[in-house]
């Protein structure tokens, strides 16, 4: 089958790899029709994870079921399905207890959680490919409505970022009325603002600089905060009366830099510690990592981060952090979907088919204007 494959920093091409098969009684085997590229897929892009040249990318996943072991009950061939990024098994305790995102058995003993074509997370091949095993599958697929195919731009974002949004919003503990900033409007900062704004929150601020992106924000009833232009905290002050958002999200990662290209994993973090009032929760949801060997420094290096403790503390905050546990909402954001409260393909730039991941991955990577979210589609004609 065709497959996205590293090959080192800012190097992919579309392979011919092995197909995957039935493994395990417990495998589903699914034919992959949308496939996106994430933010979190350029860390790794960038060289700056220790993922394995020749590894395939891809856990943002949707398909059709072609084939199950003989273990799978509910799951059944034909079934068009959302594969949330997570691997988990279904019945350890972490997965007993919700937190799929955390499962002991996925991974290598002594690491809990577990995904799709991700580096220190566990051996599954990614999903930007023509075809996926889904280990687990009764427990990992969700199916979907007759709508999948005609909707599957909205379908694809349940395998992670409308979750993954929606639990940025959910770790800061906004309630309904309450005001939030976003740090953040890539994917996954869009989706926490359609969350936030799903959720009843009363005022919605979006951090960013580029304005195709903070375009979209404001397209689900965000208010643009542009950080080229001053300070966001002074801004989100300006917009909360002096007091500071009751809540916050933190959707960039430790590649956090300013607008003059200065990095600093550590900015959003401290931007979000001031501009968050005292006693309001933040949840971080961007990606850090415990080395970063392409570090700008030292501390950085080894994943740590000058967070501003003193002033976390003094003001009684609290923070979220951790990938999103998928199965916690994915079933009720698709019936959101379904039902048409919310149409998450909105961030979609471009639909292309397999082949052309390779220009796909430099443009979004360089965040040119007009890449805000790529779809593959294997099996499109080119
Ligand atoms: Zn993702
Ligand atoms: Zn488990």
């Amino acid at each position: 089958m065709k497959a996205v494959v590293y090959h080192g920093p800012r190097n992919v091409s579309v392979d011919e790899v092995p197909d995957p098969k039935i493994e395990k009684p417990t495998d589903a085997l699914v034919r992959i029709t949308a496939t996106n590229i994430c933010g979190s897929d350029l860390h790794m892009y960038e060289g700056r994870t220790d993922f394995k040249e020749g590894r395939v990318f891809g856990h943002e996943n949707l398909g059709e079921v072609i084939g199950v072991g003989d273990a799978v009950d509910k799951i059944k061939v034909g079934d068009m399905i959302s594969a949330p990024f997570n691997v988990a098994c279904g019945h350890c305790r972490n997965c007993e207890e919700g937190l799929t995102n955390y499962c002991l058995r996925a991974n290598e003993p002594g690491i809990a959680g577990a995904a799709y074509g991700f580096a220190d997370m566990g051996p599954w091949q990614g999903g930007q490919a023509e075809l996926l095993r889904v280990p687990w599958a009764d427990f990992n697929c969700l199916r979907l409505p007759e709508d999948a195919r005609e909707k599957q731009d909205d379908y694809v974002m349940l395998s992670d970022i409308f979750p993954t949004g929606w639990h940025a919003v959910r770790m800061s503990g906004l309630r309904p009325g309450e005001t939030i900033v976003i740090y953040g409007s890539g994917p996954v900062g869009c989706m926490a603002a359609l969350s936030a704004t799903t959720m009843g929150a009363s005022k919605v601020m979006v951090v960013d600089r580029h304005p195709d992106r903070l375009r979209l924000a404001e397209q689900v009833g965000a208010i643009p905060v542009d950080d080229s232009k001053g300070s966001p905290v002074d801004q989100v002050m300006e917009h909360t009366n002096g007091m500071g958002a009751d809540r916050g999200a933190e959707c960039v990662g430790y590649q956090a830099h300013d607008p003059r290209g200065h990095e600093d994993n550590s900015a959003t973090l401290n931007d979000l510690v001031l501009s968050v009032r005292f006693t309001g929760g933040i949840g971080t949801i961007g990606v850090y990592v415990p080395q970063d060997p392409g570090g700008p420094n030292e501390l950085a290096k080894h994943g740590k981060a000058p967070f501003d403790f003193g002033s976390f503390w003094f003001k009684g905050q609290h923070m979220g952090t951790g990938q999103c546990p998928v199965k916690r909402y994915n079933r009720y954001l698709r019936s959101l979907i379904a039902e048409d409260k919310v149409k998450p393909s909105w961030i979609v730039s471009h639909d292309l088919p397999l082949e052309q991941a390779p220009e796909a991955y430099k443009h979004f990577d360089a965040r040119e204007e007009g890449w805000t979210k790529v779809v593959l589609h294997p099996g499109q004609a080119t």
